[in-house]
């Protein structure tokens, strides 16, 4: 699959999901990933009070893990700017969930990617 694909795809969860509240929100942000056995998942963001909310990646993994899925080939998430890259917890949750996506593309722009070890060189690691 071409990344253009991934991001047509990821474009389309981005926009105005209901909440009761006017001041939440969710769907400012989408994310569309590949999984190595060629599968998509998607997910949006929530912003809610009390930092409960999550980012569109988090939701993506949860939907590839429902179905019994961990390993990524590639990841992209956007706003309705444009592609944006992970925050440190989401490159976290990537690695944490499966250590082989440590290789998984991670799309800043259409046309450059970068993998998760080059974005998260000093990963977090139970202590000993
Ligand atoms: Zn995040």
């Amino acid at each position: 699959m071409r990344v253009e694909k991934l991001i047509e795809i990821a474009h389309k969860m981005v926009g105005k999901y209901h909440l009761s509240d006017p001041d939440f929100s969710a769907g400012t942000v989408g994310a569309a990933l590949l999984t190595t056995h060629g599968n998509i998942y998607t997910g949006i963001n929530i912003e809610v009070a009390c930092g409960i909310g999550f980012c569109a990646e988090h939701s993506a993994i949860a939907e590839m893990i429902k179905n019994r899925e961990t390993q990524i080939e590639m990841i992209v998430a956007m706003n309705e700017k444009g592609i944006i890259p992970p925050c440190g917890r989401c490159r976290e949750l990537l690695f944490q969930v499966d250590n082989k996506n440590i290789k998984t593309k991670i799309y800043l722009s259409k046309e450059k990617y970068m993998t998760l070890d080059e974005l998260l060189p000093m990963r977090w690691t139970p202590s000993t």
